[in-house]
């Protein structure tokens, strides 16, 4: 049985959800010993357990330890099943999170997968779904697989219960995946959305986005809806080029003026503008599991993460793959996955 330190590099649920999705995909058991120790409140929590117990329904796997507050547990990996399953965390706690521990063996099974999560949709410090929708799975859908996410409800701190619809087709395919160039910019959009709450908000939002931008008033957009038990408030700031798209996220919290919210989304943004890379910080971590089960690749990015260095050494215990990443420049990155 492999053996994880849960606080090594980042410490948090990140080391979790690798581990669970590659013990899926190598049959290999773990046991995860001081589990995030290095968040404010270490251990699992719902969302983390969730996935504990989403990995082990749709892998048949024994587990030991995992309760709420957990800061050990073990998982022994039986068969992955495909098929339809639904899945609840019962808090705002991420359910994209959830997805990112349940997608990469359910993508390279032999059947397909329908699987319906409920909680959070938009979190802090989590893929939001536009991101997901327009960023990540179309990258992962030219590693192999065909993957789609809708977006029943949405679903905020604190109450969550929002719900996103995953379709998964593994297509036995494992192609290889290079993303050196951004290329052209071809489509530029910022949105802000209110749900449950006033348009000023978005407006005012808009405002900034425009002004630190400098974008034209056709790419920026106003969207309210009431589909959510809670209120809400998200900018995203979507950048097509010829070989990918980006998602920037700006999460709307109680006590945030909406200006400074805005400002965060276009600050990444115009970081990763300046940068001239095409893949910013969050993919960067994120694309190390597909390009793994894939057909392997290389990637050009900004200065690495703490998530993205303890990605690597977590995917490097399970699986045999090389991961090399190279410095360019200053602050330039190519990370290679050879498989
Ligand atoms: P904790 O660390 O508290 O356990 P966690 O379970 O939420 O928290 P992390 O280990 O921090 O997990 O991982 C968060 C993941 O969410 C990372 O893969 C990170 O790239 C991704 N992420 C965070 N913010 C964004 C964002 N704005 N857009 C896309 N992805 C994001």
């Amino acid at each position: 049985m492999l053996t994880i330190d849960g606080s090594y590099g980042e410490g948090g649920g990140q080391i979790i959800r690798t581990s669970l999705a590659l013990s899926l995909v190598t049959g290999k058991a773990f046991r995860v010993e001081r589990v995030r120790a290095n968040r404010q409140r270490p251990g699992l929590q719902r969302q983390h357990l969730t996935a504990v117990l989403s990995a082990a329904k749709i892998g048949n796997a024994s587990v030991e330890g995992a309760r709420v507050g957990a800061t050990e547990f073990s998982f022994i990996p039986g068969e992955v099943t495909p098929g339809e399953y639904s899945f609840s965390i019962g808090t705002a706690g991420s359910a994209s999170l959830v997805m990112q521990a349940l997608l990469p063996p359910l993508m390279i099974a032999d059947a397909p997968s329908v699987l319906a999560i409920e909680g959070g949709t938009h979190n802090l410090h989590a893929p939001p779904f536009e991101f997901l929708q327009k960023a990540f799975l179309p990258l992962v859908n030219r590693t192999g697989p065909r993957v789609s996410l809708e977006l029943e409800r949405y679903g905020f701190y604190p109450p969550g219960g929002g719900r996103i619809n995953v379709l998964i087709e593994p297509t036995g395919e494992r192609r290889r995946l290079d993303l050196l160039l951004r290329g052209e910019i071809l489509r530029r959009r910022a949105r802000a959305l209110v749900v449950r709450l006033p348009p000023h908000i978005a407006e005012r939002e808009l405002a900034v986005l425009g002004d630190e931008l400098g974008w034209n008033e056709d790419e920026l957009e106003l969207e309210t809806s009431s589909n959510a038990v809670s209120p809400g408030n998200i900018v995203t700031v979507e950048i097509s080029s010829e070989h990918l798209t980006e998602v920037f996220t700006g999460m709307g919290e109680r006590g945030v003026r909406a200006e400074v919210v805005a400002s965060r989304a276009a600050s990444e943004a115009q970081e990763y503008l300046s940068l001239d890379v095409p893949v910013g910080v969050h993919l960067a971590d994120q694309l190390l599991i597909p390009l793994a089960l894939g057909g392997g690749g290389r990637y050009v990015t900004g200065p690495l993460s703490l998530h993205t260095r303890t990605n690597i050494e977590i995917v490097r215990k399970f699986l045999d793959v090389k991961i090399t990443t190279a410095q360019l420049s200053e602050h330039v990155w190519r990370i290679e996955v050879e498989n």
